[in-house]
This record gives C-alpha cells, structure tokens and sequence, in this order.
C-alpha cells in the first residue's frame, strides 16, 4: 500500500492510500475533535458501529478496515 498524508489541521487529518494489488484509491479521515476516524472503502461502510458521520471510535478496533488499522499503526512517522 502507497500511504500519503494529504492535509492536517486542529479538527482533522487526512490520508490517502493507494493498494497496489488491487489500483483502488481510499479516503482516511480522523477527526481529531471527536476522536473518530473513517474510510470510503466497501469493507468499512458495513461495520455496524458507524456513527452519526460515519466513522467510528479511535479506541474501537475491532471496527477498523485494513486502511484504517495501517494509518493508525504509521501515522506518528509520516511528518
Ligand atoms: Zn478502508
């Protein structure tokens, strides 16, 4: 996977990852005010704990797609 950090501010990051398997393209965003983080993938539009905007908790693992999981194992080394 190709991982970029597209933007960053107080209230949310963005990231960006390309799979090299399969050439598809996510949106990760975190949203840092509510401690929520979401992908547009298929697999995570199915998890049954997405919330009002359509992310889940930072905490809830168990919730997270592939993307999400990667982002929050890498993301302290990407600045
Ligand atoms: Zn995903």
């Amino acid at each position: 996977m190709i991982v970029e950090k597209v933007s960053k501010n107080d209230q949310w990051e963005d990231y960006f990852i390309k799979s090299k398997s399969s050439n598809k393209e996510y949106i990760i965003t975190i949203d840092l005010l509510e401690g929520t983080v979401s992908c547009d993938c298929e697999d995570f539009k199915y998890r049954k704990e997405n919330l009002r905007f359509g992310g889940v908790r930072l905490s809830d693992k168990a919730n997270h797609c592939k993307h999400i999981k990667k982002i929050l194992e890498i993301r302290d080394d990407l600045d």
